[in-house]
């Protein structure tokens, strides 16, 4: 299955590329759970969320590490506290229930979204590929960066989740390609890379903290422009 897929010889195939949503082209925006936090009549000093943001982000890749507890729910305690914020624990269930209606993570990632853009230029298939809420579509419009993408694939739309590859497979159905040896790009090892893997896909794996692999259809890219050396080196950007 490994192979499956793979470019062959004389045959050009369009690429298809495919993005994860959360931490890889959207990220938590603090300037809006500011003013979420406002509506509560909860005050928060100005950049103190910024400043309570990196212990936050240490405690959620610990718990995504270990394999424990509710990382969104830990990031952002962590996050409030560290902000002063009054009423962290109701404050963070208000914040976990409204999630699926208000996504916080609303703040795009401007290189990686570049970087789509250049893609779909390239006459590339772009698509999002997201364990989301149902709502990720709606999002991208309302944030507008929904332009590069084909197809948005939500887990919350579907009914199944990255790693599982039906996922996978549901997108190149959407797309109406196949054999086209696709890459997905995302943050999470766990959900992006051993999903892509399973299903037969390359992969980049891209943030902070992540670390380099022996599998040549898998790249690690700490930073945006080790994602576009990454899709270089895969044959799909010129240099
Ligand atoms: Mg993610």
């Amino acid at each position: 299955m490994r192979n499956k897929g793979r470019y062959k010889e004389g045959i050009t195939t369009t690429p298809v590329i495919t993005f994860d949503a959360g931490q890889t082209l959207v990220e938590l925006d603090l300037d809006f759970l500011g003013r979420r936090l406002a509506e509560r009549g909860l005050e928060v000093a100005p950049d103190a969320l910024s400043a309570a943001a990196p212990a936050a982000w240490r405690r959620y890749d610990e718990l995504v590490a270990a394999g424990t507890g509710h990382p969104w729910r830990a990031l952002m305690t962590t996050l409030l506290q560290g902000a002063g914020v009054r009423e962290v624990d109701p404050t963070v269930e208000w914040l976990w229930s409204e999630q699926p209606r208000v996504n916080l993570w609303r703040k795009p990632i401007t290189e990686m979204v570049d970087l789509a853009r250049e893609l779909a230029r390239t006459g590339a298939c772009v698509a999002v590929l997201s364990n989301s809420e149902g709502r990720l579509a709606e999002l991208l419009q309302e944030i507008s960066i929904a332009d590069p993408f084909t197809v948005i694939v939500d887990s919350g739309r579907l009914g199944i989740e990255k790693p599982d590859r039906r996922i996978f497979d549901h997108m190149l159905a959407a797309l109406g390609i196949a054999g086209a040896d696709p890459i997905h790009i995302g943050d999470s090892w766990a959900a992006d890379i051993v999903g892509a893997r399973d299903a037969g896909w390359r992969s980049i794996w891209y943030g902070r903290g992540v670390t380099p692999t022996n599998d040549p259809r898998i790249a690690s890219a700490p930073d945006p422009a080790a994602v576009r050396a990454a899709l270089v080196a895969f044959g799909v950007l010129q240099r």
